[in-house]
């Protein structure tokens, strides 16, 4: 049975890109008698917001979705998310990085590639660490992409892949070939929050049985990388379902600074939410 979800961040009002991309998700659970869940991403502080979660579910409902379950809040998992962050440091598979993002784009930009390095900072010296540690400096935990390749064996890393139902960006579809290194070594606990958006995304979709990863093609990228922590932590891989981003008439992405296009905008300029599924190509039972 296919289980999927739409799983928002609470940084802003939902748009018609958010509809298309709910409608796409619920619609796949619906006609085959699967699951769709609702998750907030909501593991920044910083910018989600309470009244924002609260506008996501009535923009929804709005449009006439349901969903199977509770509504899951990733800010209340945070303990969760820290023990895999202790199981994967403990197996020697993340190191500390104490460094600023500008310590980091200035290094990056003296190296021989240029920007296009992806970000691969590697551990400090065992005495640099120690005084950092020792003046209470803060860090973040990054996944070393030298130790994941010992840990899952070469044979293995070679042969990692997702499968993709719908088309990445450039048309990439069926089996794609991961290449982690295309992500660096990604930071999976932030400095700040504790816990980074690649973490908490795979262990939820692992533990609330996700078999099929339906959202934008705005993260196909972030599958390499998520595929490699799923098999690091041995969670069930789901397939892939990356579908085209909405443009707008002159052909930009809806974003979240669009207000205009919000979907709270549009029902208060009196479209309803049956025109605004039709719109999207969802008019037909739904
Ligand atoms: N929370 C992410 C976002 O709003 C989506 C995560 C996902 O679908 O994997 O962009």
């Amino acid at each position: 049975m296919l289980t999927t979800r739409f799983a928002p961040s609470p940084t802003g009002r939902l748009h018609k890109g958010h509809a298309f991309s709910a409608l796409t998700a619920w619609r796949a659970a619906r006609d085959t008698g699967g699951r769709f869940l609702l998750r907030i991403e909501d593991i920044d502080p910083t910018r989600c917001r309470p009244e924002y979660e609260a506008a996501i579910l009535e923009d929804l409902h709005w449009l006439g979705l349901d969903w199977d379950g509770p509504v899951r809040r990733q800010s209340e998992h945070l303990d969760d998310y820290a023990r895999v962050l202790s199981d994967l440091e403990a197996r020697g598979l993340l190191y500390r990085c104490f460094r600023t993002r500008k310590e980091i784009l200035d290094a990056i930009g003296d190296a021989p590639h240029g920007a296009a390095e992806a970000v691969r900072p590697g551990p400090h010296s065992a005495d640099e660490e120690a005084r950092l540690l020792e003046e209470g400096r803060p860090f973040a935990w990054r996944l070393s992409l030298d130790r994941a390749r010992e840990a899952i064996g070469e044979d293995a890393w070679r042969s990692l892949a997702f499968t993709e139902d719908g088309a990445g960006p450039n048309g990439e579809t069926g089996r794609i070939s991961v290449r982690p290194e295309t992500a660096g070594d990604v930071v999976l606990g932030r400095k700040d929050t504790g816990v980074a958006y690649h973490l908490a995304v795979t262990h939820d979709d692992a533990v609330q049985g996700v078999t099929h990863v339906i959202r934008g093609q705005d993260l196909f990228e972030a599958s390499h990388i998520q595929r490699l922590i799923q098999t690091l932590m041995d969670w069930p891989e789901p397939r892939y379902r990356h579908h085209p981003l909405l443009t707008d008439a002159s052909g930009r992405r809806y974003a979240k600074r669009d207000r205009s296009m919000t979907l709270a905008e549009l029902r208060n300029s009196g479209v309803s939410a049956a025109d605004l599924r039709a719109e999207l190509g969802f008019s037909s039972g739904g």
